[in-house]
């Protein structure tokens, strides 16, 4: 999915906000299409079939700014919120960057004399040479990990039906342990949650992967004997095809699209913000305002590119800079559901922690009753020896 200059803007797996790999694949022309169709439609307000007729963009918030967001959700104003997020909202959750020199994962790494770092991620690679893959994929595995507060933010809009869809870029499976339904996800990247076979495309389950990538094995398929990898999107191959179809439905429709934790830097996935109709408001949580549109008002109102933060005539882009957790603590106050959120986020590691310590626990079992067998066998043995003997004594005696 990626070309050679992709790579070199991009050397690994998507788990920081530097870091997402890019992708490529031309949008048909009939959307480019379309999207001019709906440009020119929006404008004249030829498009009479929206149920948002009644909400012009320019009423949508009071004032262009955070105050403006909370009083336009209290007001039930949103109602089909998409979420687009990268490695910054798991960073607290402790994943490592892949790309930082100080999280020594490349470093790892060199024993196995990659060429250069991203061949880790090359499909070519990988199937001649896919230890180091499987060596960082085992660092990396997701369930020793737990989902951040602006995970369960998501999770909380989607228990009030308020998300319509949350795209992700983040192959850890966070969203998946928060409770995100699959439904509601597109995973952008793809996901360790599924593996497949590079030959026959069998499909393997996270548990059957982990069992053998834990025991330093290349997970090998049980039909054909080729390599299984999981799902993650690596460079020269397609985004998941959700991530094709669902867009197209999803961002006309919303009315309050949340960026959060992504550097917006890595096609299609930045593109994305430009989906979303006249009325939808932007809301960018980060550190930095990133994906701001930097050839000015008209063209990013004519061609709808990038996020309009401080550019006259800005409407509806608003930026709370800052952590990511932070922020969706200060909006979930904002919004009237902080408290519910603190517990959610408080209940749901208490449930992982003893969820995890049971595994532990019952691993820990069964190697003591695994143990117990053996000595058990072993005393058997002992047993029979000790009768064989004395048997081939009584014989000698005989
Ligand atoms: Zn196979």
């Amino acid at each position: 999915m990626a070309s050679k200059e992709d790579k070199n803007k991009d050397a690994s797996g998507g788990s920081s906000s530097n870091n997402e790999r890019p992708a490529e694949k031309p949008e048909p022309t009939e959307n480019i299409m379309d999207r001019i169709a709906n440009f020119f439609a929006d404008k004249l307000h030829l498009s009479s079939t929206s149920e948002d007729d009644d909400t012009d963009g320019r009423q949508v918030l009071q004032s262009v700014d955070i105050p403006g967001v909370v009083s336009a959700f209290k007001a039930g104003k949103f109602k089909k919120i998409v979420t687009m997020v990268g490695a910054g909202i798991s960073t607290s959750a402790g994943i490592p960057d892949f790309r930082s020199p100080s999280s020594g994962l490349y470093h790892n790494l060199q024993k196995f004399n990659l060429p250069y770092p991203e061949a880790i991620f090359e499909l070519d690679y990988f199937r001649e040479n896919p230890q180091p893959f499987f060596k960082l994929a085992k660092e990396l595995y997701p369930g020793t990990f737990k989902p951040t507060p602006s995970h369960y933010f998501v999770k909380a809009l989607q228990d009030k039906g308020l998300l319509l869809r949350h795209y992700t870029q983040n192959i850890d499976t966070l969203e998946r342990i928060a409770g995100i339904d699959d439904e509601k996800l597109v995973e952008a990247h793809g996901t360790f949650y599924v593996n497949h076979c590079v030959d026959c495309n069998e499909e393997y389950s996270m548990e059957w992967a982990k069992k053998a990538i834990f025991a330093d094995n290349v997970p090998t398929c049980t039909k054909c004997n080729g390599i299984v990898k999981p799902d993650i999107v690596f460079f020269g191959e397609n985004l998941p095809e959700r991530f094709y179809v669902l867009p197209h439905r999803d961002f006309k429709q919303c009315d309050l699209l949340i960026i959060m934790g992504t550097s917006l830097t890595v096609q299609p996935f930045a593109s994305l913000v430009d989906y979303v109709s006249d009325h939808c408001v932007r809301l960018l949580i980060n550190r930095d305002k990133v994906g701001k549109n930097s050839s000015g008002f008209l063209r990013s109102m004519i061609f709808g590119e990038g996020l309009c933060f401080d550019l006259p005539g800005n409407r509806r882009d608003v930026a709370y800079e800052g952590d990511c957790d932070e922020g969706c603590l200060h909006l979930a106050d904002q919004f009237g559901f902080g408290d519910e959120l603190r517990e959610m986020v408080k209940n749901e590691h208490a449930r992982i922690d003893l969820e995890s310590g049971k595994c532990e626990a019952s691993v820990d079992a069964e190697a003591e009753k695994e143990i117990g067998e053996e000595e058990a066998s072993k005393e058997k043995l002992l047993k029979n020896d000790v009768k064989n003997e004395k048997s081939t004594k009584t014989n000698d005696k005989a």
